[in-house]
């Protein structure tokens, strides 16, 4: 087996935990890897570095071309620009693929949920351009563009016939936004009807969408949105099949890959043992399938499949008592 050289970056709160949890997993699987961890967040400042995205964790990234990371806190209202945008800016990770399905042993409201959210990375509100017209006047701009909009969806119809998906459902506010998301309307369209026919395609406006998500998610399949849309979707998501514990994430670009979970750093759990490592250890294994080491992908998916129909070491997420140690032991076990 060729030997993965994989950066990882712990991240802060929780992140140190998780990240350190999936690493075992990943390491007991059998994959031949290196891992190169570097920081970012506040943990990198704590470090010294001067910003919360140093350049040398930038570089690592774009010479390995593979980062596994762990949740960062962004401050609220004021310093540093978000790491996450900044990192799918500078490595143009211009698609968040984000599957949100039914795990045997996870008791939700609904049974048999799969839903793959893939979200605009790159524009959108995170454009980050926000200007203070007149005291007490500000304005935040919406940004999209041709390009982006079309390399989302044509992104989203490869995706879903690479693996099989047969509908996908962009969610928009185009009767209020007409130029911004009707330009994406405008782009999904045209690759639908030029280039995957093969794949059913519907719109439907967020309020009204987000409604028949929570009445019935089984009717939905791919869900193709705009920046800000897919961050609040992707949770939405999450709360149908068992919460944030249990959805992973990857960022993916042309010369890069960046897998994470959806949650963030969870300061209210940080450093008490008792974080759900699955969506992180999930998202490892989305990493695996990327790097195509799929028989270890499989090994892992099957363990914590285990592990969460037997019941007996379930966080507290999912109603259980055992801390993180506890349920990635028993991870581990079932790789032994
Ligand atoms: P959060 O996702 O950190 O937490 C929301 C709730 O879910 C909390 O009650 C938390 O305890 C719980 N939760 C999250 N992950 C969990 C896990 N693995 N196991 C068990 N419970 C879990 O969202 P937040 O509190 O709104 O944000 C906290 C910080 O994280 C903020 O600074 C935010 O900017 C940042 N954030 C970072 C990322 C990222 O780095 N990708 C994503 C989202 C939020």
């Amino acid at each position: 087996m060729a030997k993965h050289t994989i950066v990882l970056i712990p991240g802060d709160g929780i992140g140190p935990e998780v990240s350190g949890a999936t690493k075992r997993v990943i390491e007991a699987a059998g994959l031949s890897v290196e891992w190169v961890e570097l920081p970012a967040g506040a943990t990198a400042v704590e470090q010294g570095f001067e910003t919360v995205l140093p350049q040398r964790t930038l570089a690592a990234i774009q010479a390995h071309r593979v980062a596994l990371k762990g949740p960062v806190t962004t401050p609220i209202g004021k310093g540093f620009t978000s790491v996450n945008v900044q990192l799918r800016k500078k490595l143009n990770l211009y698609a968040a693929v984000r599957p949100s399905h039914s795990l045997a042993g996870v008791k939700t409201r609904f049974e048999n949920v799969d839903i793959i959210v893939i979200r605009e990375n790159t524009e959108g509100l995170y454009s980050g351009l926000e200007q203070e017209v007149v005291p007490g006047v500000v304005t935040s701009l919406k940004v999209a563009t041709e390009v982006a909009c079309t390399r989302i969806a044509r992104f989203a119809f490869r995706f879903a016939t690479r693996h099989h998906r047969k509908k996908i459902t962009v969610l928009h506010k185009a009767n209020i936004m007409k130029m911004s998301d009707g330009l994406l309307l405008t782009c999904a369209r045209r690759i639908h009807e030029d280039e995957y026919p093969n794949i059913e395609y519907e719109e439907m406006i967020i309020d009204a969408g987000c409604m028949k998500l929570v009445q019935d998610p089984t009717r939905f399949d791919v869900l193709l949105t705009e920046n800000l849309y897919g961050d609040v979707v992707s949770d939405l998501c999450a709360g149908l099949v068992g919460g944030l514990g249990v959805v992973p994430g990857s960022n993916i670009g042309d010369d890069a890959a960046v897998f994470e979970a959806v949650h963030g750093s969870a300061p209210d759990i940080a450093g008490k043992g008792v974080a759900n490592p699955l969506a992180l250890i999930m998202s490892g294994v989305m990493m695996l399938d990327h790097l195509h080491e799929a028989a270890l992908a499989q090994k892992i998916r099957r363990a914590y499949e285990a592990v969460l129909v037997e019941g007996k070491t379930l966080t507290r997420d999912l109603g259980g008592t055992a801390g993180t140690g506890e349920f990635v032991e028993a991870i581990l076990s079932k790789l032994r």
